[in-house]
């Protein structure tokens, strides 16, 4: 019998401190060539044993091959320019550097998919991969050639349909799109952003998720979300859209945050991975706590739809943090489990 309330990580974690120095956005390599892929090899190993040791039933890559969820991909991409950056507002939020785009996207080579076999090899557990979804992509560049978001995003949602399948036939069991984006551009998602996620997943069989979030627990984010107010109502405008969509799986911030749950019954159906674990605090959960999470959103979803996870990538916090708070998460879940085994 399939095994209910499935756990999973939203994506990236926490990478070892010989690869990468630990706790921030964006850090460097520490090795080069063949000994940074093998490396990167083994921080895959590491991952995929810390998840189990932590009893996650999904596992992911833990982004240990990437130094950044957008950035990394669009390194892959010609018709980008990395060396004469622009400044822009990312998500009307921050500003940051950003490279520019010149000629035709084009993705040249395969960017994750070595990464996926390689994490294939090593265990039987269902393995979820995550790529950028195309508005966060558009959001992330000053666009100088296609001068339009629409039709960037469309470009961008080809060529992530041609990893998507690649990763698909590498074994991966559900691939994820990260749309932060989403939950602040609502007019361009119902006009455009989910018809682009709809390309994105065009002809997959495997299962597929997009994320939603508040963002990485940074000091932009944080001083966001306290403009948001007390009830934070960014799902509702999205939700209708994602309902008659062809995606599979929904992933959304939910454990201190300001959602209303009752907003989950907009997409009553879907699967939902329910965030249970605040990823903007070095606090760890009791799994008391996440329990509580999960019963609340168990209120508006049937309870084989719904996957207990993290409200956002971990890659910010210490290891030790993020190995707590993966522990707790599986043993929130288990206390649910129990209970309804009564
Ligand atoms: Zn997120």
């Amino acid at each position: 019998m399939k095994k209910l309330l499935p756990t999973s990580t939203v994506g990236s974690l926490p990478k070892p401190t010989w690869l990468a120095p630990p706790e921030k956005l964006w850090s460097p390599w520490k090795l080069e060539g063949e000994q940074l892929l093998e490396g990167k090899q083994d921080a895959l190993r590491t991952t995929l044993h810390e998840q189990q040791l932590a009893g996650v039933d999904i596992i992911s890559d833990g982004e240990q091959t990437r130094q950044h969820f957008v950035t990394t991909f669009i390194e892959h991409l010609s018709g980008v320019d990395f060396e004469n950056r622009k400044t822009v507002k990312i998500r009307n939020r921050y500003e940051a550097s950003v490279p520019v785009v010149i000629d035709k996207v084009i993705r040249q080579n395969p960017v994750f998919v070595d990464d996926a076999k390689f994490l294939r090899k090593q265990t039987d557990k269902p393995i979820k991969w995550a790529l950028p979804g195309p508005m966060t992509m558009v959001d992330t560049l000053y666009d100088n050639h296609y001068k339009s978001r629409e039709k960037l995003a469309w470009e961008f949602a080809k060529v992530l349909n041609e990893e998507a399948k690649e990763l698909q036939d590498a074994g991966v069991d559900i691939i994820q799109f990260d749309e932060p984006a989403f939950n602040v551009f609502f007019d361009e998602v119902n006009e455009w952003g989910m018809a682009a996620m709809e390309r994105a997943i065009e002809g997959l069989h495997c299962e597929t998720a997009i994320h939603i979030c508040y963002g990485y627990g940074i000091k932009a984010n944080n001083d966001w979300k306290k403009t948001l107010g007390s009830e934070w109502r960014q799902y509702e405008e999205i939700f209708p859209k994602i309902q008659k969509s062809n995606i599979d799986i929904v992933s959304l911030e939910c454990h201190n945050s300001y959602v209303p749950f009752n907003l989950l019954a907009l997409i009553r159906g879907k699967k939902i991975m329910v965030g249970a674990i605040d990823v903007a605090t070095n606090n760890i959960e009791t799994p008391v706590e996440v329990a509580e999470t999960l019963r609340k959103a168990l209120e508006f979803v049937d309870i084989e739809h719904l996957y207990p996870s993290t409200n956002c990538g971990m890659a910010p916090l210490s290891r030790n943090v993020a190995r707590g708070k993966l522990s707790a998460l599986s043993a929130g879940a288990e206390i649910i489990r129990k209970e309804l085994a009564l």
